[in-house]
């Protein structure tokens, strides 16, 4: 199998794994718990949040574990609500790409009374930070931008957003899922308030996550229970889990460099070969992506197809988020970089990892071009598209 769908979920690398094992049949204490067993899993646990502080340049007291990306974000967002519910303030701004964990949770508060600015992005799917200025009330208690995107690979201008936020005293949250082990971040430098990350889109684990909270930021639990977490998020800690998150977390970060090299070269090398294709086109910018990230549409065909057809050469790739798979509308991303309709539905997206070899990439080069050409002989658009019936937008 050839995987290329890792902004969906990557492979679990072999020493977090190892390192994983033993919490679960040899130190299994609860790190609540007073005994020997108890204090062994504790300081574990404490070791594995001080190692994730350190890779963002955090203090240990402002990471919270979470289940993963999705709570992060809940947790980020309602605790901002919340705070601001008390103050009468009601405007947050964000975007129209963010991930839907984001947007849904945003949706639900503009039902209960809250306003949400959604920032238009760039045809290269960057926000427009002057923009983003323009866009700040008085009544503005958060700004939610998201670090890399997941489905076009593009990365904000953070260190900017933040900045802007820092100096109207507006809390920046920012959904850095896409971004943690595969972008340097620094969470001091950069300005940002609150961040999430997610242990399996670093070769991690499933279910497990972590929200960065700065000192002085407000959060509130979204689940009640028992006092762990500093009494933010009750229930007792996933601590295999965690710890093989900081495992991935610093592997990821010593192999950074080299791998986004790799990866940069692979990437460039896809979107020189499969926009050769006619009436192809890149989604998101050029160079400001992540280097994992590819994403084409081709005019005239169904995504869909072509996975189902990619996946009978044993390949495995994406059209868009694993959100949007198995739902029949156009992804909201391509959608806001102005990609039609009809054109967003026929989009592939290719997201590599430090496994990913040459050879794949050859592969993937010979594959798609065919898959293309034969979906297109069989589709009734293209064939009206050939015959001038229809005009071509791409
Ligand atoms: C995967 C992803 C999430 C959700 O993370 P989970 O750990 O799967 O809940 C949130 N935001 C972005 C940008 C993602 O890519």
């Amino acid at each position: 199998m050839i995987y290329l769908d890792n902004a969906g979920t990557t492979k679990m690398d072999e020493q977090v794994k190892l390192a994983m094992l033993k919490f679960f049949d040899v130190e299994y204490g609860n790190a609540s718990s007073l005994h020997t067993m108890g204090q062994k899993a504790k300081e574990a646990l404490e070791s594995a949040r001080a190692d994730i502080a350190k890779a963002i340049n955090a203090e240990p007291n402002e990471i919270y574990f979470t289940s993963g990306g999705s709570e992060s974000d809940n947790q980020a967002i309602l605790s901002i609500a919340r705070m601001g519910r008390l103050n009468n303030k009601k405007h947050i701004i964000t975007t129209k790409i963010e991930h839907h964990a984001v947007l849904h949770t945003l949706e639900k508060l503009e039902k209960e009374g809250f306003d949400v600015t959604y920032l238009d992005v760039e045809k290269n799917g960057i926000v427009n930070v002057n923009k983003l200025k323009k866009a700040i009330r008085k009544d503005t208690i958060l700004v939610c931008v998201m670090f890399a995107n997941n489905e076009i690979g593009t990365i904000q201008p953070i260190k900017e957003i933040g900045e802007i936020c820092r100096a109207k005293n507006i809390t920046f949250f920012t959904d850095a899922v896409q971004a943690v082990g595969h972008l340097p971040i620094d969470v001091k430098a950069q300005n940002i308030d609150m961040l999430s990350m997610s242990a399996h889109k670093f070769h991690g684990p499933k279910g497990v996550g972590a929200l960065y909270v700065r000192r002085g930021t407000p959060i509130f639990s979204l689940i009640e229970g028992g006092a762990q977490e500093n009494n933010k998020r009750a229930g007792t800690e996933n601590l295999a889990g965690i710890v093989g998150m900081a495992t991935a977390l610093k592997i990821a970060i010593k192999e950074m460099d080299k791998t986004n090299k790799k990866l940069i070269k692979f990437r460039d090398k896809l979107i020189k070969e499969l926009t050769k294709i006619p009436h192809s086109i890149l989604n998101g910018d050029a160079a400001l992506r992540l280097a994992n990230n590819v994403n084409i549409c081709f005019e005239g065909i169904e995504g869909e197809s072509l996975l189902l057809l990619l996946d009978d050469e044993g390949i495995c790739a994406s059209s868009g988020s694993a959100c949007t798979s198995g739902s029949l509308d156009p992804s909201h991303v391509l959608l806001a970089i102005g990609r039609p309709h009809e054109v967003a539905h026929g989009s592939l997206r290719l997201t590599m990892s430090k496994y990913t070899t040459a050879d794949e990439i050859d592969k993937v080069i010979k594959t798609v071009p065919k898959i293309v050409e034969y979906l297109r002989k069989m589709s009734p658009v293209w064939d009206e598209l050939e015959k001038g019936e229809r005009k071509h937008v791409i």
